[in-house]
């Protein structure tokens, strides 16, 4: 597909990337393959904007997928991290840092009793599984298709398919034996929860889900749905997981716990956690946090972890998300969705705008979307124009339809009026969009 306007430096990165990288990116979503195209080799951001290799700026819906709540470059977190690194950047020791930023975790996320850093939101589920399956003496895991967890093996079993299928590798690489002991199930059905539990009574060790699944675009939990699950686990003996890698410390204070209430065994996080930097966590509930290492038998460990930079960067960060940069990020949020739902409304496109506090996407349908299987049936070729009119006037769209768009407190008048601006001449480039 041919585009009207040209990245030739992004083009040329992107060339010299993809001889020495597969795919020429180190992340899969960041090559446009689902939306075809040139993806955009950034060299600098500053607030709500970033700058590409071109030299052209975007208004950032996507904050690096959801670390830069604070928008980019923000003044008091480049500090710390200056201050940090001149300290000396790694120690392979215990360090106050990372004391800190356990306890204003421990602090905000009132089931979290203790808390393990990692450096990523894959390691940090990695873990939490590794957790629930030493303490519980069990094997089998259950979770939900269309919900991604990181490229753990076991959590990749069908984590792009809406099927519910029993253990299926999702990916080459990964083996049945990886697989075999993950039950993938319809997100919102608690019926087939039961049902999994009913079957294999005494084997299953936990439940992870997506506090609220921003995976398969923005597809909140119903109503109970959380409760039932912590419910199902609690009366089995299972350990309920909730992943708030995406979700914690962006859609409240204290993340989606802090919306629902319903209390996990264990949780992890990830992205804000990290203030751009790779800082990840899990923890939950003291006496299962205490079968991890050296407290306890189940092994975990990382060079890395509680980095001294990472975590000056992460605490700096979540000491400024007060309430008022909350109610910030969601009133940008709301205003957004308005401006987003008038523009397709005007345009005649079928569309959902789906929202989880300020997390949003754009279904392109208006069928109700409670799963995976709901997501898929949207015409998805829609986003595709639509992501190129906007990244043509200057906006920068997660480059597909099944991700969430993520805003700043950052994101003032003058980068809404922009986004505003160009809403008109992409909704139609979306309700002229032929499969
Ligand atoms: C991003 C994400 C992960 C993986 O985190 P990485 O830091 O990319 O490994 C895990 N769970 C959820 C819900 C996520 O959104």
């Amino acid at each position: 597909m041919a585009y009207s306007y040209e990245a030739p430096v992004s083009q040329t990165l992107f060339d010299r990337a993809s001889l020495v990288t597969p795919g020429g990116v180190n992340s899969p979503v960041r090559a446009f393959r689902a939306v075809g195209g040139t993806p955009r080799f950034m060299v600098s951001g500053t607030g709500p904007y970033l700058t590409d290799a071109d030299g052209r700026e975007y208004v950032d819906l996507v904050c690096s997928w959801g670390p830069m709540i604070l928008g980019h470059a923000h003044p008091e977190v480049v500090a710390a991290v200056q201050d940090a690194v001149a300290r000396g950047t790694s120690f392979g020791t215990p360090g106050e840092g990372e004391v800190a930023l356990a306890e204003e975790i421990v602090a905000r996320i009132e089931p979290v009793e203790q808390v393990r850093l990692v450096s990523s939101g894959t390691e940090a589920t990695m873990s939490a599984i590794r957790l629930a399956r030493g303490f519980t003496g069990r094997a089998k895991v259950v979770k939900f298709a269309g919900c991604y967890h990181g490229h753990v093996d076991a959590l990749l079993a069908a984590a792009g398919s809406g099927v519910a299928t029993f253990g299926l590798p999702d990916t080459p690489g990964v083996t049945g034996a990886q697989a075999g002991d993950t039950i993938v199930l319809p997100y919102n059905d608690l019926e087939a929860v039961r049902a999994a539990f009913a079957a294999q009574p005494g084997e299953i060790a936990c439940v992870i889900t997506e506090a609220s699944p921003g995976n398969m675009g923005v597809v909140p939990p119903q109503d109970g749905f959380n409760a039932g699950l912590k419910e199902m686990c609690a009366a089995e003996g299972a350990l309920y997981i909730s992943d708030e890698v995406m979700t914690g410390f962006r859609t409240s204070k204290a993340g989606w716990y802090g919306i629902d209430g319903v209390r996990p065994d264990l949780m992890t996080f990830g992205k804000v956690m990290g203030g751009g930097f790779p800082a990840a966590a899990f923890g939950g509930r003291a006496d299962v946090m205490a079968h991890l290492a050296p407290a306890g038998p189940v092994y975990q460990a990382g060079t890395l972890s509680g980095n001294p930079v990472a975590t000056a960067a992460g605490l700096a960060q979540l000491r400024l998300l007060d309430d008022a940069a909350y109610a910030k990020v969601d009133a940008v949020s709301a205003e957004l969705r308005s401006l987003v739902g008038e523009a397709f409304g005007k345009a005649g496109v079928a569309h959902t705008v789906s929202a989880a506090s300020n997390m949003f996407s754009v279904f392109f349908t208006e069928e109700p979307v409670r799963n995976y299987e709901d997501a898929k049936k949207q015409e998805a070729f829609r986003f595709t124009a639509f992501f190129h009119s906007m990244l043509e006037q200057g906006v920068y769209l997660p480059p597909s339809a099944f991700e969430s768009w993520f805003v700043s407190t950052a994101h003032d008048a003058r980068a809404l009026e922009r986004i505003a601006a160009a809403l008109p001449t992409a909704a139609r480039a979306a309700s002229e969009a032929t499969s």
